[in-house]
């Protein structure tokens, strides 16, 4: 199976003749991860934000097959059906500010593809067809398809491979104010003046709240999100706020927006929408920006073929009222505690730039970029599952993990410095 998989499978982000390792994988439970060779590991990634009340969970089985039982898949296109209407009165009733309508599509970057032609539709459907680009933050990520790409970071995010093809959108510096601390003096200074020089062609400001994920895991002051809505409201240019990672309560929020208390005029939502069993991902949109889309007769131009899926809306309906039902907000507080308390000790180590913890995300930051493959190995060795990338080894683990399950995580981030020396 290996040789098979190495031979013909793509897996993410790796070559295709020199493919970093795969382990194979039988089985999933709680925060244990089984290998085919029977070890167990401690799941310290939520397969990617996604897996918040760990694998193989009975009411999540339960929403699947119960929904299979009725029907896999309908279209969309003419029909609707009670997991999609029961899922998007649950995100309205949770998400910040005035959201009122709701698009379900398949995956993270398809919601911000849709996110960005919503924002596009809008200013021209309102009489302002010069607005077309948009302006975001670098140290951003938004996906991989190519609007979003468009929005990721242009130094490491994925531009150089694309050059020429690209839309090309403005970019802000990346805010340097921590999170928890005030807006450092003239950080937001230079976003005030490019959406003051640009905002006669601005569609759109796109963002990830609070916590900027993929393009380098960096906790920034709420303060700066705060202003940085502020001016978008002065400037008539509509926020779109991109929680595919951080939604449902990954920094201590339900929401990242809610720790500065900004409201987007367009949410995305992905990864743990379905607590990591099915791909599905929304994009949420104010009555303003929809009626000024569908006035004069106006439509939204986007349809996917598994939109509004039964099995995904159904699983995610009950991951929603599973989480809201637990002790969430306790249990992240205690990642929290915990994940400080174990990573604290390697700010010392002389391979570590910096630690940072906010909520169920813990970050150890290094000076180089650290050996994948060999660290991973390492990691695998000690129990733990730790896929690090650059200069970035990080824990998002489920939020269900016991004391003991976040110590062999820590306890493996340590065996892996001493590799790096
Ligand atoms: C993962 C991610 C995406 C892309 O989601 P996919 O489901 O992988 O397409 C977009 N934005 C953010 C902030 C993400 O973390």
């Amino acid at each position: 199976m290996l040789e098979f998989d190495r031979r013909h499978l793509w897996h993410p982000y790796t070559s295709a003749v020199d493919p970093l390792p795969a382990y194979p994988v039988v089985s999933a439970a709680g925060c244990r991860i089984r290998l085919a060779d029977g070890r167990e590991l401690v799941d310290g990634m939520s397969s990617w934000w996604c897996a918040i009340h760990g694998y193989n969970h009975p009411a999540l089985n339960h929403a699947v097959t119960t929904q299979l039982g009725q029907m896999a898949h309908v279209m969309f296109g003419g029909f609707t059906h009670e997991p999609a209407v029961g899922l998007a009165r649950r995100l309205l009733a949770i998400t910040p500010g005035e959201l009122q309508r709701v698009f379900f599509c398949d995956s993270g970057s398809v919601a911000v593809e849709v996110a960005i032609k919503m924002a596009l539709q809008y200013q021209a459907a309102t009489g302002r067809p010069g607005r077309r680009r948009l302006l975001t933050l670098r140290g951003g990520y938004h996906g991989d398809t190519f609007g979003a790409m468009a929005v990721c970071d242009p130094v490491n995010g994925m531009h150089e491979h694309f050059a020429g093809v690209l839309a090309q959108h403005l970019f802000a510096p990346r805010p340097r104010s921590r999170f928890g601390a005030a807006l450092g003096s003239g950080d937001i200074g230079s976003f005030e003046a490019l959406i003051g020089a640009h905002a006669g062609e601005l569609a759109a400001v796109i963002l990830e709240p609070i916590v900027q994920g993929a393009g380098g895991m960096w906790f920034y002051s709420a303060d700066y999100l705060r202003a940085v809505a502020a001016l978008c409201r002065r400037h008539d240019v509509l926020l779109i706020a991109d929680e595919i990672a951080t939604g449902f309560g990954r920094t201590g929020r339900l929401f990242a927006c809610e720790h500065a208390g900004v409201a987007p005029d367009i949410l995305c939502v992905g990864k743990a929408l379905t607590g990591g069993y099915l791909s599905l991902a929304a994009t949420l949109a104010t009555d303003q920006v929809a009626e000024g889309i569908s006035a004069a007769g106006g439509v939204l131009m986007h349809g996917p073929t598994f939109m509004a899926n039964p099995l995904a809306t159904a699983v995610a309906c009950r991951s929603i009222d599973l989480l809201l039902e637990g002790p969430w907000r306790e249990r992240v507080a205690g990642l929290e505690a915990g994940l400080a308390a174990g990573l604290a000790p390697f700010a010392a180590h002389p391979a570590v730039a910096d630690v940072r913890v906010l909520g169920a995300i813990g970050v150890v930051e290094t000076h180089q970029p650290v050996p994948v493959a060999g660290l991973q190995r390492r990691f695998v060795d000690a129990g733990a599952w730790i896929r690090p990338f650059g200069r970035l080894i990080y824990l998002m683990p489920p939020y269900v993990i016991e004391p003991a399950e976040l110590a062999v995580l820590t306890a493996a981030i340590g065996r892996g410095l001493d590799l790096l020396g």
